[in-house]
């Protein structure tokens, strides 16, 4: 019998995500697949460019739901993803990480009876103003298979009494990246295009709303940043809630080399050629260590707690980072995708 299975996207961790496993889908007897976009993320830069690099088929379908509270998105969502849940009738609903996205999937599916399969379950920053951590712990309550990435993960989802369905089978990012590396080497112009020399400059994101809704935690990332600029140079592809959100406040990024969201491979040349990385994002944390770059957290917290104890990862106010770093092999081979469409397709948990 052949499974069909329903993945939902909506954000740009989910297209890359998504990129490695259904690539993996696709090479998978046994396992087809129907994509469903929600448009959390929706312009050429958020996502378009991420489904051409990536090799992503289009969406089977585009529901173009953006902006609002998390109330009324997550809302809409629900409507129009329950509707197509009842037509395709899946054997399998695939969610991804933590977004709003990932939670109206689980609540469609979960009253449709439908079996969840959550890619990067247990993952916990232990911080419930995240919307994201709310997701994810709903998430995972209501799903039949739980592929973690890490130990700490599997951990995690045995506080929370969670054993069945458990798998550890590594990290679909790394999967990504290191796809994403080889054809950025051939097929990336963004550090001549920048004119920037390799080990010459640093790269930063900042996106999370607890950095980003008050002018007080803008100002403090910025002047932050500014401050490490007098020492290299940062470049930071700006999310658009942080444009959108500095206009607001009456913030400039001055002393900063600002450049619009770059596409998935750009990304991968800019962190394999930089000196350090600044973020809030959890993906990029990850990253940072996959091109074996230190990284410095914007945070508190952090979810990939294994960054920070292999030494790789400094989070805001702790001590300066270990200068003996060593290696993560929880995240895996870069076969993690494969690993998650073998359960699937028997379906053995
Ligand atoms: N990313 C990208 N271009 C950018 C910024 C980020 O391709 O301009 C990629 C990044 O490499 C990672 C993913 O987007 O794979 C992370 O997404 P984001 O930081 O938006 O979300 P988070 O990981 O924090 O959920």
């Amino acid at each position: 019998m052949i499974k069909k299975l329903v993945s939902i996207v909506g954000a740009r961790p989910q297209f890359v995500k998504a990129a490695a496993v259904s690539r993996a889908i696709a090479r998978m007897p046994g396992l087809t697949e129907v994509m469903l976009h929600t448009g959390q993320h929706f312009d050429e830069d958020m996502s378009d460019v991420f489904f051409r690099e990536l090799g992503i088929a289009p969406p089977h379908y585009q529901l173009n739901i953006n902006g609002g509270r998390h109330g009324e998105m997550t809302g809409r969502m629900l409507i129009e993803i329950e509707a197509i849940l009842v037509d395709e009738q899946p054997n399998i609903v695939l969610l991804y990480g933590d977004t709003n996205s990932t939670l109206a999937g689980a609540l469609a599916a979960s009253k449709l009876h439908l079996p969840i399969a959550h890619v990067e379950a247990g993952v916990r920053s232990f911080n419930r103003r995240m919307p994201e951590e709310i997701n994810r712990i709903l998430t995972d309550r209501v799903s039949t298979w739980l592929f973690c990435p890490t130990h700490a993960a599997l951990t995690n989802l045995a506080h929370e009494g969670i054993a069945s369905g458990v798998h550890h089978v590594g990290d679909v990012m790394y999967d990504a990246a290191l796809d994403a590396v080889r054809l950025a080497r051939v097929e990336s112009r963004i550090l001549r295009g920048l004119d920037l020399a390799p080990g010459g400059y640093s790269l930063a994101t900042v996106h999370r709303p607890d950095n980003t809704d008050t002018r007080e935690a803008l100002a403090r990332v910025l002047a932050y940043l500014q401050n490490a600029a007098r020492e290299r140079p940062i470049v930071l592809p700006l999310h658009p809630r942080t444009r959108a959100a500095a206009k607001r406040l009456g913030l400039t990024f001055d002393g900063l080399m600002v450049i619009p969201p770059v596409g998935y491979l750009d990304m991968a040349q800019l962190l394999e050629n930089c000196a350090t990385v600044f973020t809030d994002s959890g993906g990029v944390q990850k990253e940072a260590y996959f091109h074996r770059k230190p990284c410095i957290t914007m945070r508190k917290e952090t979810e990939w707690v294994e960054t920070v104890d292999a030494g790789w990862n400094r989070l805001w106010g702790s001590d300066a980072s270990s200068t003996t770093r060593r290696d993560i092999p929880e995240y895996g081979h870069g076969d993690a995708a494969d690993r998650i469409c073998a359960v699937l397709v028997g379906a053995s948990d």
